[in-house]
């Protein structure tokens, strides 16, 4: 249990101290300022040195050696699955079935739950501000079945329209997914709202956690969906790590995804029996280094508090948005009253890569383009934005360079 007050200052100076890549420079000797987090975070020491200590000390297979070392290796593993279901309020480690990140965990879902369950003619409702990952794999299972994906609408200032949502929803919709935290907007929905609209109408929801685990006090319980999907890299961990946490009775009714070693009970030419779950969903070889580094992101953001986080990103956002509405000409895409550290932008008479590219040679990485949310640049009309995009250990000295970046570069686009 995390005690730590939210209103206790943060040593930004000491925590920036802990990520080596913030102290690079770019392009001959500019700062760099890492505005990328949305897209992935910078890692601290201390996941870099647990990714290096294993491979330097514990380098083993999981589960498939009785040796000390396969131990040990089983014991990270595990331990990080333990890890981290506590950290999303899980009730038990055997809810979390560890993936590569969000996107495997939607493709399992699709294939392991949602497949198996259509039909011509059913629904599966998303919004119109998701990621790709949290509508593509439904589309794919979809155009197998007959069944189609229907999108609920955002208001203009990128809040989700909370009651076409919940009127979207009735027998035919057999999995209604959102995002919990919006990568363009910023815009933080309201989850647990939606999940109880969901029950009342008997349809499971599936939450995309991708933006929310780094930023905010996390308690999938408390929350009341059915999934939630969450990516590691994304909260100062490694790539290619991340989970999906499901009831338990809705994770025993699903069949296998993948099939190979270390997910069966028992394998005959004629046929195989299966592990229970999570084990069930998790065929070959994991990312063992991965989560060993994504065990130590954990406690890395437990020892500074996710209320802690949450509040300074949230300064951040303030400082940020305001500075940026000194740029002639600017726009802010999203800008929900209840929105995460995230602001995409554009400049008139700038094409948001120009703007990007420009930015960069000023040291400042910010990201532009659809950010793999096409439907919603269709919804805005526009083809890109630009992403400014904050975490705990970026600083309002930060935000001042983005503004003088973007000032000499309106100036040179103009
Ligand atoms: N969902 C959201 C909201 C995201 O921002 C991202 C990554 O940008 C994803 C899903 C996909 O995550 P991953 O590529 O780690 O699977």
């Amino acid at each position: 249990m995390n005690v730590v007050l939210a209103e206790t200052p943060l040593d930004i100076a000491a925590l920036r101290a802990q990520f080596p890549l913030l102290a690079r420079t770019v392009h001959g000797g500019k700062p760099l300022v890492y505005l990328d987090n949305a897209n992935t975070a910078q890692k601290p020491v201390c996941v870099i040195e647990a990714v290096d200590r294993f491979y330097r000390e514990r380098n083993a297979n999981v589960s498939r050696a009785v040796h000390a070392l396969g131990e040990e290796a089983t014991g990270l593993y595990e331990g990080a699955r333990d890890v981290l279901a506590r950290f999303i309020g899980a009730g038990s480690a055997r809810e979390l079935v560890l993936t590569s990140g969000t996107t495997m965990a939607t493709n399992l879902v699709a294939y392991s739950y949602l497949l198996p369950r259509l039909a011509p003619g059913d629904v599966v409702l998303t919004t119109v501000m998701e990621h790709h990952a949290n509508i593509v794999p439904w589309q794919i299972v979809c155009q197998r079945t007959g069944a189609r994906v229907v999108a609920a609408p955002i208001h203009a200032n990128g809040e989700l329209d909370v009651a076409a949502f919940i009127g979207m929803l009735g027998p035919q919709v057999k999995l209604a997914c959102v995002t919990h935290v919006s990568n363009v907007l910023g815009t933080i929905n309201p989850v647990a709202e939606l999940a109880a609209a969901c029950r009342k109408h008997g349809v499971p929801l599936l939450v995309d956690g991708s933006q929310a685990v780094p930023h905010l006090p996390v308690d999938v319980r408390a929350l009341g969906c059915d999934f939630y999907a969450f990516t590691g890299h994304k909260m100062c961990g490694p790539t290619g790590t991340g989970g999906l946490w499901a009831r338990r009775e809705i994770l025993a009714q699903m069949p296998p995804f993948f099939g190979g070693g270390e997910m069966i009970r028992e394998v005959r030419i004629e046929g195989s029996t299966f592990a229970d779950p999570p084990a069930r969903f998790e065929a070959g070889t994991p990312n063992i280094a991965g989560f060993a580094g994504l065990a130590e992101a954990v406690r890395f953001l437990e020892g500074i508090g996710m209320a802690r986080i949450a509040a300074r990103e949230q300064d951040l956002l303030r400082y940020a948005t305001a500075r940026l509405r000194e740029v002639p000409g600017l726009r802010i895409i999203g800008e929900a009253p209840h929105k995460a550290a995230v602001i995409s932008f554009m400049v008139e008479g700038a094409h948001a890569h120009d703007l990007a590219t420009l930015l960069d040679l000023e040291g400042v990485a910010v990201r532009s383009g659809h950010h793999c949310a096409h439907p919603l640049m269709r919804y805005y009309d526009v083809p890109a934005t630009c992403r400014a995009s904050f975490a705990f250990y970026n600083t309002e000295a930060e935000a001042d360079a983005l503004l003088d970046a973007l000032l000499k570069a309106r100036a040179l686009l103009a």
